[in-house]
């Protein structure tokens, strides 16, 4: 049953009336009218296996955190400066989940907002500004943001590198120099980060911040060296700087070990940024930082953010963490994601283009290259998989600098049949887009 526009109609009025910088999906664009669970439901009635939305945490439309929100905002939706119950018990239960130290929560509306406010406790904690990044890094919309983000300032429309940011190298085990020991890898990788310490200083500089994505995503779905940030945070504390963790992506049990991906790196984080997830598609955004930073950040200028932790979206977050608990959602997140991991070492097994399989929970990397030996990264081929995926009623994504890895990340509902389903759809896109290669 088709109702509303037409999908041309939608692209031609998108055209008309929006920014022309907004992209649209897959070259045959889809009209999504319904989402449930982990489906996305078309104007045609065809559902799509969603295995990439990051933020449909719990699935789409989730029945507790409908109700939740719908309850809230029939009842009372205003801002933090009069007293209310949500705000307060969400953030007891939200430090909860993080290591101690970690007890002191400020709400937003996006993760770019969170970022933002984790960089002024970093400066106002330090009084300094100057940031090491990762490169390839993406933390957000803002203009201090993407002067943070290789990703953008690098590429087209960018201006590079601002002087006040210092790029450490990607930590890409699977592109690290072949002469390197694996177990070295986190110590020969973090002399990257010694590096731009030491220009730093040379000019007179030190780092305000260090800020990373636990598991950096843009990347190309990277997984850290074992104790890489172990190193990093040393280094960056005795230069004095302050550590952020940007877990928009990777965080809310997603890595299903672990609530938050830097605790996989045995790590304690002084700052740690949330946002995608934590309200189930409600637009909502955390920060979480220590007392002694919080303290600095107490400088005499109010922080209010209008939206920013307000009843419905209190609501909305608590009802993401009481799913998670009450249905064991980590735990299926982990026992799916090393399901996913052997059934993903099975194709690779079978195709000479899977370079790398990689995965952590419910967030997982095929690095796709057309010669295992030089590790030459096949671009073209991950596109038309992406598209053949696209074609069966899957929905991935690609990602990295050569946008050459398939990029997944489904709900913490995904179940085995899911799994299944979504491997025998990669399977059969692989074998199409080797056959017209
Ligand atoms: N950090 C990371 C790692 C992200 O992936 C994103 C969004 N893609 C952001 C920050 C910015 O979040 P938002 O779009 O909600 O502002």
């Amino acid at each position: 049953h088709q109702s509303g526009r037409t999908r041309p109609e939608i692209v031609a009025a998108r055209k008309e009336k929006l920014l022309p910088n907004l992209s649209i999906s897959y070259s045959e664009p889809i009209k999504f009218v319904r989402g449930e669970g982990a489906w996305l439901i078309d104007d045609r009635g065809r559902a799509y296996l969603d295995c990439f939305n990051n933020v449909c945490h719990l699935g789409h439309a989730h029945p507790d955190v409908v109700e939740a929100i719908s309850k809230q905002a029939a009842k009372l939706n205003t801002n933090t400066r009069y007293l209310h119950d949500n705000i307060v018990t969400y953030a007891e239960r939200l430090t909860a989940t993080l290591p101690d130290g970690l007890a002191v929560a400020s709400f937003a509306c996006s993760g770019s907002e969170a970022n933002s406010l984790a960089l002024r406790m970093a400066r106002a904690h330090t009084g300094r500004s100057d940031a090491i990044v990762l490169d390839w890094a993406y933390h957000g919309t803002t203009q201090e943001l993407i002067d943070l983000s290789p990703y953008k300032y690098k590429r087209k429309g960018g201006k590079g590198r601002p002087a006040h940011v210092f790029e450490a190298v990607i930590p890409d085990s699977y592109r690290g120099p072949a002469d390197w020991p694996v177990e070295e890898h986190a110590k020969r990788f973090a002399q990257s980060i010694a590096e731009q310490i030491e220009t730093m200083q040379s000019q007179g500089r030190a780092p305000a911040y260090f800020i990373a994505e636990s598991i950096p995503s843009v990347a190309g779905q990277v997984f850290l060296p074992e104790c890489y940030l172990k190193e990093v945070y040393a280094m960056l504390r005795a230069a004095g700087g302050v550590c952020i963790a940007d877990e928009v992506q990777v965080g809310f049990g997603r890595v299903g070990s672990h609530w938050w991906a830097f605790e996989m790196q045995g790590v304690v984080p002084d700052v740690v940024t949330m946002g995608k997830p934590i309200g189930n598609g409600h637009p909502m955004a955390a920060v979480v930082t220590t007392h002694e930073v919080a303290a600095s950040f107490n400088n005499g200028m109010e922080y209010f953010n209008t939206f920013g932790g307000n009843p419905v979206s209190c609501a909305a977050g608590l009802a993401v963490l009481d799913v998670i608990e009450r249905d064991g959602l980590k735990q299926n997140a982990a026992e799916i994601g090393a399901y996913l991991m052997k059934r993903f070492r099975e194709l690779q097994a079978r195709y000479e283009i899977i370079g790398d399989v990689r995965g952590a929970g419910l967030f997982l990397g095929i690095e796709l290259v057309t010669d295992r030996k030089t590790k030459e990264p096949a671009t073209a081929l991950a596109r038309r998989i992406n598209d053949g995926a696209r074609k069966r009623g899957v929905l991935i994504g690609t990602e990295g600098p050569h946008d050459n890895v398939l990029k997944m990340r489904p709900p913490m509902i995904f179940s085995r049949a899911n799994a299944d389903h979504l491997v025998s759809v990669l399977d059969d896109s692989f074998k199409a887009a080797l056959a017209e290669a």
